[in-house]
């Protein structure tokens, strides 16, 4: 049995689990995966896909900064990826590129079936306007909250993706007022070790925290979420997870059990 030829291309990748999670889908499936991490240079995405596909791949992942070029690239899209432009999952078919975007499903299975957090009628601040935001924006307005507000270093960037968007629960702002029920860091600050913080303001007794950044060490966000006593706190862990699983599902048409591979990669001896 050939391996099926499988990828993430990302720049940074080298703190990827993709591999080892897509492994593990694998040995469920009982197929054989050749999953690498493919660093492409900030100019040089599409070349790295065309040698991928040349070399005989037949899907791959796509993360920061390159999930809007991929969009681009696309020949054809799902709803999700076309409502959000925006790309993560792509399948090679006959030469063609067809892509997906599972960031905002799996967040969503991550919040509401992982974590029991509700959604519905909570009042959420989402920090970054990236790729990754654009991705779960459409699957978590689906989920009907009271409102959803954007914040990003660069406003201009949060104003696009409202007009984007165009839904009157979506707004872009300036300034942080809160409090809010939910509170969900989509910035690569943490990626390098930095959180700016946040007003007192946004938080208060109830308040959830959930940063889509995952590390093998606490993040500086989850850190400030404690400092702060937010009521519970997650990382963006079971979200890699849950989207690693419905990329699986679109890819080869079996959903693998999220649950046991959740619990190896937060076991001690995975995450030193
Ligand atoms: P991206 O397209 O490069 O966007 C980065 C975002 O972070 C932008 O909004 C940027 O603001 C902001 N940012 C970067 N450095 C900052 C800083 N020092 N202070 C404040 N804001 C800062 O990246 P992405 O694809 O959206 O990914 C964002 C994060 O989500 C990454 O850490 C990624 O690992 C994570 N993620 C996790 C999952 C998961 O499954 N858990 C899935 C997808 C993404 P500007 O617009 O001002 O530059």
């Amino acid at each position: 049995m050939s391996a099926h030829k499988l990828a993430v291309f990302g720049n940074p990748v080298s703190h990827s689990r993709s591999p080892e999670i897509h492994q593990a889908f694998a040995r469920q499936a009982g197929i054989r995966v050749d999953y690498e991490r493919i660093y492409a240079p900030l100019d040089g995405f599409e070349s790295e896909v065309t040698k991928f596909m040349e070399a005989g791949g037949t899907g791959f992942n796509v993360t920061l900064p390159f999930k809007e070029q991929a969009y681009r690239m696309m020949g054809a899209c799902s709803d999700g990826a076309r409502a959000s432009g925006a790309v993560n999952t792509v399948t090679i078919r006959s030469g063609r590129l067809i892509g997906d975007n599972t960031d905002g499903p799996g967040l969503i299975r991550d919040i509401i079936r992982n974590l029991k957090w509700p959604l519905k009628d909570q009042r959420i601040l989402v920090l970054g306007a990236g790729g990754a935001v654009r991705g779960i924006l459409w699957a978590l307005l689906q989920e009907e909250p009271a409102g959803v507000d954007l914040f990003n270093r660069t406003p201009q960037r949060a104003q696009d993706l409202v007009d984007h968007y165009r839904d009157s629960r979506l707004q872009s702002v300036k300034a942080l007022r809160g409090p809010y029920d939910l509170i969900i860091n989509g910035t690569s600050a943490g990626l390098r070790g930095e959180f700016p913080g946040l007003p007192d303001g946004v938080v208060e007794e109830g308040t959830r925290c959930y940063d889509m950044v995952y590390s093998r060490e606490r993040t500086p966000f989850i850190d400030w979420c404690r400092e702060k006593a937010c009521q519970e706190h997650a990382d963006g862990l079971g979200m890699l997870v849950e989207q690693a699983a419905e990329s699986f599902s679109i890819w080869f048409e079996f959903h693998p059990d999220t649950a046991p591979v959740i619990q190896d990669l937060k076991a001690p001896s995975k995450s030193s």
